[in-house]
C-alpha cells in the first residue's frame, strides 16, 4: 500500500498501523468503552469532501475495504473495520435557510448541535434522543427521533443527500435525482455502498412549549402501566411522546426495579401542554411511587436528562426491536429481563407510538411497528463482559416472539443474524443487487461478524 501517495492527495491525517498515534486513534473511533477487536490497517481523517474522494479512489486502487465512520456511536463497533476507516468527524458544517426551512449539514453534526442551531432560529428537526450521536449513521439507519410520532422518522425529513460512491464521484440523490440511491441511503445503515458527505434536511417549526411529566411505578405494575400508555396514546394527539423506562430505582443499587412512564409533549403553548398532561394523568394508575410534575424540557434539557443514562467510557451493548405488542408481552418481557440484569445501570426503553404515526417514505427503512424498544446493557468492568452480553441475548431472545424486526441503528449487530433481521428480505435483496452495481469491488462491504467479541473472551 503506497501510503505516501495518499498523504500527498489529502489534507487530513493519515494514520497507518504502527504509527505512534494509531493505537489511541483506533480506540477513539468508537464511542463505546468496549472496543471491537477489529483493527484498521489505516485511519484517514478527512478534512473535507475532497479528502473523501481521494480516500475512496485510493481504497479502490489498492483493493482495500473502506469503512466510513460518522461518530462511532453504533454500539456494536461496526464502524471500525479492517482496511481503511475513513473518519468524517471534520465534516460538520451547518447552514440553515430559515425562510426555506432547509438545513444543509455535514454528516458529523450531532443531534445536540443541530437542535441548538435550529432552536436559535425557531426551527426543529426529529433529532435523535442522545446529544452526541451525529446525523451520519443516525439518518442512514432511519433516525428514530424526538417527536417522530408526529414529525416522522429522520429519513422522512431528508430532502436530499450528497454521496461519494466507489468510483470516487460525488452525486446528489433525492426523489428526483438518483432515486434508487436515495431509497437505499434512507435505512440501509451498514448495508450502504458509499459515503454520505452531506444531508439536506426539511425543517419543522420549533414547538415552543416542550414539557415532561414522569410517573414511576413498581416493576410489578408493568402490565397496568403499559395498558395505560397505550390507552393514552389512542386519545392524545401525536405530538405526545410516551416512553416506558424500565430501570433500577435511583439509589437502590439495583435492588429495586421500577417502570417510569415518561410523557413529553411537543406543544406550542404552555396551556396546551398542561391540558395534555392532565388528559394523560386522568388515565394513569393511581399508585405511583413518584410523580415528577410538569417540567419545561426544551431539547437541551431533554439531552441533559438522557445523557445521565449514558456515561462516557462505560461499556455498552444494545439490542432493539419493533413490536406490535398486542398482548403487552413485549414490554413485560423487557421488564422480566431488567429484573435479572447483572448490572444495576442496565435499562430498557419502550416508546409507544400513536396509532396514526406517520408512515416512513418508501425507502430501505422497511421495518417499523407501534412499539420501539431498546435494551441498553451498561457496565464498567471488562471482566463482566460475558455475563452482561449473555444477559442481553437471553433477554432479547425471550421477547423475540413479539418482535417484527430490529432497528439497524441499535441492533445487536455482533450477532450475525441481526444484520439480516433489520430489513425485510425484499429490501435486503434489493440492497445486495445495488451493492453489486454501485460497488462491484465490494470496497464498502462489511463482513458479518464471526461471533460476538465479548462472548469469545468468556
Ligand atoms: C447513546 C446512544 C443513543 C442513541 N439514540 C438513538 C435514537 O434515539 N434514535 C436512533 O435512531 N438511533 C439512536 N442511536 C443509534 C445511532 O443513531 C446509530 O448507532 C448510528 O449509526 C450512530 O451514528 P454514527 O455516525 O456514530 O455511526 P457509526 O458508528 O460511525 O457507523 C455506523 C455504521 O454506519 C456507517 N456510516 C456511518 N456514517 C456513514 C456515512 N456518512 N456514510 C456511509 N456510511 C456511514 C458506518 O460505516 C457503520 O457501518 C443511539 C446510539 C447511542 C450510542
Amino acid at each position: 500500500m503506497n501510503i505516501e501517495k495518499l498523504r500527498v492527495a489529502i489534507k487530513g491525517a493519515v494514520i497507518p498501523a504502527g504509527d505512534p498515534a494509531w493505537e489511541s486513534s483506533a480506540d477513539e473511533l468508537l464511542w463505546n468503552g468496549r472496543k471491537a477487536p477489529v483493527r484498521p490497517a489505516l485511519i484517514v481523517r478527512a478534512a473535507g469532501v475532497g479528502d473523501v474522494i481521494a480516500a475512496v479512489r485510493f481504497a479502490a486502487l489498492e483493493g482495500i475495504r473502506i469503512s466510513p465512520r460518522g461518530g462511532g456511536h453504533n454500539l456494536s463497533g461496526i464502524a471500525r473495520q479492517e482496511g481503511m476507516v475513513l473518519d468524517l468527524g471534520a465534516l460538520n458544517h451547518v447552514r440553515i435557510d430559515a425562510s426555506a426551512r432547509i438545513a444543509e449539514v455535514g454528516p458529523a453534526v450531532t443531534n445536540g448541535e443541530l437542535a441548538e442551531a435550529l432552536e436559535a432560529q425557531g426551527l426543529a428537526f426529529p433529532v435523535g434522543h442522545c446529544a452526541t450521536v451525529p446525523m451520519s449513521g443516525y439518518l442512514l439507519g432511519g433516525g428514530v427521533g424526538w417527536n417522530s410520532g408526529n414529525w416522522g422518522f429522520g429519513i422522512a425529513n431528508v430532502e436530499s443527500i450528497d454521496v461519494v460512491l466507489a468510483d470516487g464521484v460525488v452525486r446528489r440523490a433525492s426523489a428526483a435525482e438518483n432515486p434508487d440511491i436515495f431509497w437505499a441511503a434512507r435505512g440501509a445503515g451498514p448495508e450502504f455502498f458509499g459515503v454520505v458527505v452531506g444531508y439536506r434536511l426539511r425543517l419543522q417549526p420549533l414547538p415552543r412549549a416542550i414539557s415532561t411529566v414522569v410517573r414511576v411505578y413498581p416493576l410489578a405494575e408493568v402490565g397496568q402501566v403499559t395498558t395505560w400508555m397505550k390507552a393514552a396514546m389512542e386519545v392524545v394527539p401525536s405530538h405526545v411522546e410516551f416512553t416506558a423506562a424500565i430501570q433500577s430505582a435511583p439509589g437502590s443499587g439495583g435492588a429495586v426495579k421500577v417502570i417510569a412512564a415518561v410523557a413529553t409533549v411537543f406543544a406550542d403553548d404552555p396551556a396546551e401542554a398542561s391540558r395534555l398532561h392532565v388528559e394523560i394523568a386522568a388515565l394513569a394508575p393511581t399508585d405511583a411511587l413518584v410523580v415528577e410534575d410538569e417540567m419545561p424540557t426544551p431539547f437541551a434539557v431533554l439531552y441533559d436528562i438522557i445523557g445521565q443514562f449514558f456515561p462516557v467510557g462505560h461499556r455498552y451493548a444494545v439490542d432493539s426491536a419493533w413490536s406490535a405488542d398486542g398482548s403487552d408481552a413485549y414490554i413485560t418481557g423487557l421488564a422480566d429481563g431488567i429484573a435479572t440484569a447483572p448490572s444495576a445501570t442496565s435499562f430498557a426503553l419502550a416508546v409507544v407510538f400513536p396509532p396514526n404515526r406517520p408512515r416512513p417514505p418508501e425507502a430501505a427503512f422497511s421495518i417499523h411497528a407501534p412499539v420501539w424498544g431498546c435494551i441498553y446493557t451498561v457496565w464498567e468492568d471488562a471482566g463482566d463482559d460475558a455475563a452482561n452480553l449473555a444477559w442481553l441475548r437471553r433477554t432479547a431472545d425471550a421477547v423475540e416472539a413479539q418482535v417484527q424486526g430490529h432497528y439497524v441503528g441499535e441492533a445487536d449487530l455482533e450477532r450475525p443474524e441481526r444484520r439480516r433481521a433489520c430489513h425485510t428480505p425484499e429490501v435486503l435483496l434489493r440492497l445486495q443487487a445495488m451493492q453489486k452495481t454501485f460497488d462491484p469491488q465490494g470496497i464498502f462491504s462489511r463482513p458479518l461478524p464471526k461471533a460476538s467479541f465479548g462472548l469469545d473472551a468468556a
